[in-house]
C-alpha cells in the first residue's frame, strides 16, 4: 500500500512535467511491434528510418514481411543496426503475429515472444502493452535507475518490478503506459547518467536529500 502511494505521487509529479501522448507513433499495432525489435540498442531516429524504408517497399505487415527476402530486409533495417540479428527476429516476430488471434491470453502471446532468440521480457512486455495494449508493466534500465535512487532500496529483479507496479495499479493499461514513457522522459531530460539534482522537481527523491539538493 505504501509503495502504490509512492509510485501514485512520483506519477502525478512526472506527469505534470511530461506529456506521454502520442509517445509510441506508429500506425498499427505490428509496427509497434516491430519498432520494439528494431529500437534495441539504439536511437529512435535510427528506428524511424529502418520503418519507413519498411514502408517504402509496402511490406511493414506480417504477411509482407514473411514474405521479404532477407537481404532486401536488412537492407532496409540496416539504419537500425545489428541488423542481421534483428532481421531474424523481425522475420520470426511477423511469423507469430501471423498465426495470432486478437483474444489470444495475454500469457500464451508472452510465451511465444519469449521463445524468439532476441526477444527478452522488456521488448515482449513492451509489445504486449502498447501494441496488444495489455495490463502488464515494461520494467526498463531507465526505471530501475530512477527508482533506485528515488529510494526504493529492495529493488530485486525485474519480475519484482514488475509486481511492484501490477500490484499498485491493477489491470490499468494506460497508466502503465503513461507511466512507462514519462520515467523514459524524465531519465532522458533530467535522471540521466549523471542526475541533474539541482534542476530536478522530484523533491522526494532519496538521492536528492542525500545530497542536500534540490
Ligand atoms: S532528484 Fe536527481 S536522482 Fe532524483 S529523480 Fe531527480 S534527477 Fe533523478
Amino acid at each position: 500500500m505504501e509503495n502504490q502511494k509512492i509510485l501514485e505521487d512520483i506519477f502525478i509529479e512526472l506527469r505534470k512535467r511530461y506529456n506521454p501522448h502520442g509517445w509510441w507513433p506508429a500506425e498499427t499495432p505490428f509496427e509497434i511491434a516491430i519498432g520494439a525489435v528494431l529500437t534495441q540498442n539504439t536511437n529512435w531516429n535510427n528506428v524511424e528510418k529502418a520503418i519507413s524504408n519498411l514502408k517504402k517497399l509496402r511490406v511493414l505487415s506480417p504477411e509482407g514481411l514473411c514474405k521479404l527476402d532477407n537481404r532486401t530486409l536488412i537492407e532496409a533495417i540496416k539504419p537500425a543496426g545489428f541488423y542481421t540479428r534483428k532481421s531474424k527476429v523481425v522475420k520470426a516476430i511477423s511469423r507469430i503475429f501471423k498465426s495470432l488471434w486478437v483474444e489470444e491470453d495475454m500469457f500464451e502471446i508472452r510465451k511465444k515472444l519469449l521463445s524468439i532468440k532476441g526477444i527478452g521480457k522488456e521488448t515482449a512486455d513492451s509489445i504486449l502493452l502498447y501494441a496488444f495494449e495489455r495490463p502488464i508493466f515494461v520494467v526498463d534500465a531507465y526505471t530501475l535507475r530512477f527508482l533506485k535512487r528515488y529510494g526504493f532500496d529492495n529493488l530485486v529483479d525485474y519480475d519484482h518490478v514488475q509486481a511492484m507496479f501490477q500490484n499498485a495499479f491493477p489491470g490499468n493499461v494506460s497508466l502503465f503506459r503513461d507511466f512507462h514513457a514519462v520515467i523514459v522522459e524524465h531519465s532522458k531530460a533530467l535522471c540521466r547518467k549523471k542526475p541533474d539534482c539541482n534542476n530536478c522537481f522530484l523533491i522526494k527523491c532519496k538521492r536528492a536529500a542525500d545530497a542536500g539538493t534540490p
